[in-house]
């Protein structure tokens, strides 16, 4: 991404507090002011009080003093409360931005970039950028004011010699540039080993049953200690920059000093100018010099601000390759059929995992896929949602071809349960209506019930109240499966796929849970995987799935004694 396009793209996030930035801005320029006031204030104290001994002025003056801080802090406090809000909005449109942009992308892209790293963009990156917004803006103002008006004096003072300091500015840039540019390719890499850093402590967090079963904690200890050692030569290197940026500018200013008491010295010795001149003089240009060093402080925010906000305009910047048209449609119930024609799929545009598949359902059949592991049988089923999209060929329902209907139409037809179940971190209660969130109580105790859950959920300590801890990590895989089966049941949508959906289960609840599925599967369109072969005797077809093919389908009674993979599979189980 370009320089300018940054700038840009951060001044549109602060655009719409544009008012409120430059209210904040005159109030601190009034804070400003006051201040001055105080200095003023000084004058009278002197020449009114201690030499013309004026009792009214002493009546007058500390209130006017208390006057004077008051307003100042008003001023003070408006000015810097309000650019904490404006700093603080532009970080939470941001962050609503950014969820927004996941929640489009599609599956693939989760695979592709470690949740970590998403988090640490979420979360730390946009606290930079929110840096560079609220302290630079205003104090880069606020410096510069200060810069102007003492050069100002400076000029006012002796133009000749405040012309020759002068020449001695551009020089005290370019180490603000320099070091500003190497503390934005530190920061960068800092942001960047920060990210690695916190997708380790993800990993092992949740997978720290894994950790421990394989004894691997030496391992992952060594590998975190690895990281932040990295990340600590990184941020020594940082400080090596900010550490040196900071005498190279005063030595600099130093020799601009020496030069002009060498030369303002000179003027005073052969009587061109006055001893007060001089210490003025001196006086003003030193207060030149605190200002533009803070330039060069906040320039390091703003660099380090811009490299985070290039790492997130990146993410915004990725599109998603399942969009909708914009002439999308609403898919209206299914009706007649599924067609899958000729479907290829290919996850990397390299190996295809799918080839060439045809395959039509009727809207009320139940089509059994099994095969053996690896085969592409999820994958098959990931296509109907539209999770990836078909490499080749098509697939239509209802001679509708899904990349021309919405996807919440098409999505809200579709109940699924998945090998992996994925639970959250709420209610038992909340977890089964997910995704129906207007079902009333009785609903989600029938769905419970058909799923036979009701009985170890009336179990727990708060029922359905019960918090079943991350992923569902207080359940058994068992349980968690049927509360994930509760969920697909009460979202009745007339297409259903379930994959492995009962492999969590005893053989005994298997049963149990069949039934429900078996009623559940009556008048729908059911694409069920399964790798126990007997729950799925009853279904209207079989096909059987091997290296991305189908290279079997018939009934149980037809495929049996075609002596093929399904008798082999059979036997393996029987
Ligand atoms: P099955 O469900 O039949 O066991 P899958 O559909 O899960 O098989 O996998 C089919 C093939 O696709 C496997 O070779 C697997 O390695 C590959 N695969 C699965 N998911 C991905 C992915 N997200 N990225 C790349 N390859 C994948
Ligand atoms: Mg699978």
């Amino acid at each position: 991404m370009r320089e300018k396009d940054v700038y840009k793209k951060i001044l549109a996030l602060i655009r719409p507090y544009f008012p409120k930035l430059i209210i904040a801005m005159i109030c601190m320029v009034m804070v400003a002011l006051f201040s001055t006031c105080q200095v003023f204030m000084v004058k009278p104290l002197i020449d009114e009080i201690f030499f013309n001994k004026d009792q009214a002025m002493l009546n007058i003056l500390p209130f006017a003093l208390i006057a004077v801080f008051l307003v100042k802090g008003v001023f003070y406090y408006s000015y810097s409360y309000m650019l904490n809000e404006v700093g603080q909005s532009v970080i939470k449109d941001l962050r609503n931005r950014i969820y927004t942009h996941l929640q489009s992308m599609p599956l693939s892209f989760y695979h592709k970039i470690p949740t970590g790293e998403l988090i640490s963009r979420v979360i730390s990156d946009v606290t930079l950028i929110q840096g560079a917004v609220s302290h630079a803006l205003v104090g880069i103002l606020k410096d510069l004011l200060t810069v102007v008006c003492m050069i100002s004096y400076v000029f006012y003072l002796d133009w000749k010699m405040a012309l020759a300091s002068m020449l001695f500015l551009p020089l005290a840039c370019l180490p603000i540039v320099h070091f500003g540019r190497k503390h934005r390719r530190f920061s960068t890499q800092n942001q960047q080993t920060t990210a690695l850093v916190s997708n380790i402590l993800y990993e092992t967090i949740t997978g720290t049953r894994i950790v421990k079963a394989f004894t691997a904690e030496k391992y992952e200890i060594r590998r975190f200690a690895n990281m932040v050692d990295r990340l600590f030569n990184i941020i020594l290197r940082d400080a090596r920059v900010k550490c040196l940026s900071h005498p190279v500018m005063e030595l600099l200013g130093g020799v601009g000093l020496a030069m002009i008491i060498f030369y303002g010295g000179r003027n005073v010795l052969n009587g061109t100018s006055t001893p007060g001149t001089f210490t003025s003089f001196l006086t003003a240009l030193v207060m030149v010099y605190e200002p533009i060093k803070g330039v060069s402080k906040i320039n390091n925010v703003v660099q380090r601000g811009i490299a985070a906000a290039v790492r997130v305009f990146d993410l915004l910047e990725i599109k998603s390759d399942i969009v909708e048209h914009h002439d999308a449609m609403e898919l209206p119930l299914i009706k007649e059929h599924i067609a899958l024609e000729h479907v290829s799929f290919s996850y990397d545009g390299e190996t295809t995992v799918l080839h060439d598949i045809n395959l039509k359902v009727r809207a009320d059949e139940v089509l059994a896929i099994v095969g053996p592991s690896g085969g592409g049988k999820t994958t098959l089923i990931n296509l109907i949602p539209r999770f990836f999209e078909v490499t080749h060929g098509s697939i239509s329902i209802d001679g509708r071809d899904i990349r021309d209907v919405t996807l919440k139409s098409l999505r809200s037809q579709i109940g699924m349960v998945t090998q992996q179940t994925i639970l959250f971190n709420d209610t038992v209660r909340h977890n089964i209506a997910y995704g129906s969130p207007n079902c009333t109580e009785e609903e989600v105790c029938e769905a419970a019930k058909a799923a036979h859950a009701i009985d170890f959920i009336k179990n727990m300590p708060q029922g359905f109240d019960t918090v079943i801890g991350e992923s569902g990590a207080k359940l058994s895989g068992g349980e968690r499966q049927r509360i994930s089966i509760a969920r697909a049941l009460l979202k009745n949508a007339p297409i259903l796929i379930l994959d492995e959906a009962t492999s969590s289960l005893d053989t005994e609840s298997e049963r149990e849970v069949q039934k429900a599925l078996d009623n559940l599967m009556r008048n729908r369109t059911t694409f069920v995987i399964a790798h126990r072969l007997s729950t799925i005797r009853n279904a209207d077809r079989i096909i059987v799935i091997q290296d991305g093919r189908i290279v079997e389908q018939g009934t149980h009674d037809t495929l049996l004694p075609k002596n093929g993979v399904y008798k082999m599979l059979h036997d393996m189980q029987f």
